[in-house]
């Protein structure tokens, strides 16, 4: 099997996984993925569900620039970073991106107002579409509070987690406030994810969904990442061929990796 990109993964520098990177790597090497980026979880001021999602910058670069080293001629290795965004530590994240060389940025929201939509807490005592606006609302205003990144991560993450998931869901739903969204990506020149999780959550699609996807493209978006966001080996390159006949459908010939920060496209 032969994967173009993986720009979306996890190792043991994230709270929530134990694979130490250089098995990731050599995991990686496995699947047949070309170019692979590490990602690892940046979420300051986390504190739902008690896991710390922080790690030290420069021993992870300490760890990662050797093994990009060793395995040059059987990979092409990226060090990127997942931020966790929440518009008031826009200035740390500043200084974080700008203090480090990092191939690759991920913007994602996991936090709405200190509340996980992973925690079904999110979800309590409202509506389910009030739970989805209000993510969506909350993904905008942190794209006007801060937009130094390439791509948008998982951007429809809350459906995953939804108590009907995508059952009543559809872009059509929120086409305002997503549009409104998009379009602030399509201007800033921030790239859209393509997140092979939501077909391990049994969404039947990646995150976001297809519409979402011909919409971006519609409005403008060129730049398509793919990422599994793997956490364990067996996840790497998850469904990356469905993903890519997807955005064949969707009307797109080329997606893109990024080395130091700067974008190349390479045919699908
Ligand atoms: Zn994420
Ligand atoms: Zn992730």
């Amino acid at each position: 099997m032969n994967i173009l990109s993986d720009y979306h993964t996890h190792t043991s520098f994230s709270g929530d996984c134990n694979v130490p990177p250089e098995l990731m790597i050599q995991e990686a090497v496995a699947h047949g993925i070309q170019h692979l980026c590490i990602t690892d979880h940046m979420d300051y001021d986390y504190t739902d569900g008690g896991i710390c999602f922080e790690f030290d910058e420069k021993e992870y670069f300490r760890r990662l620039l050797p093994l990009k080293e060793r395995y040059k001629d059987q990979i092409d290795i990226s060090i990127g970073i997942e931020l966790g965004l929440q518009s008031y530590l826009s200035k740390k994240h500043h200084n974080l991106v700008f203090s480090n060389s990092f191939d690759f940025v991920i913007g994602s929201i996991h936090l709405v107002h200190s509340k996980d939509p992973y925690f079904p807490a999110y979800f309590k005592d409202r509506e389910e579409s009030d739970a989805y606006y209000e993510y969506f609302l909350c993904a905008l205003q942190n794209l006007e509070a801060y937009s130094n990144f390439d791509t948008f991560g998982h951007l429809d993450y809350v459906v995953r987690y939804g108590p009907n998931q995508n059952l009543f869901y559809s872009y059509k739903k929120y086409q305002e406030i997503l549009d409104e969204i998009l379009r602030s990506l399509v201007k800033k020149e921030i790239g859209l994810e393509i997140n092979t999780g939501g077909y391990k959550y049994g969404l039947g699609t990646p995150n976001p969904c297809q519409e979402i996807i011909m919409r971006y493209r519609e409005l403008g978006g060129k730049i398509i990442t793919l990422g599994s966001d793997a956490h364990l080996p067996e996840y790497l390159g998850y469904e990356m061929k469905q993903a890519t006949e997807l955005l064949k459908e969707c009307g797109f010939s080329s997606h893109f990796i990024f080395k130091q920060r700067k974008p190349i496209e390479i045919p699908l």
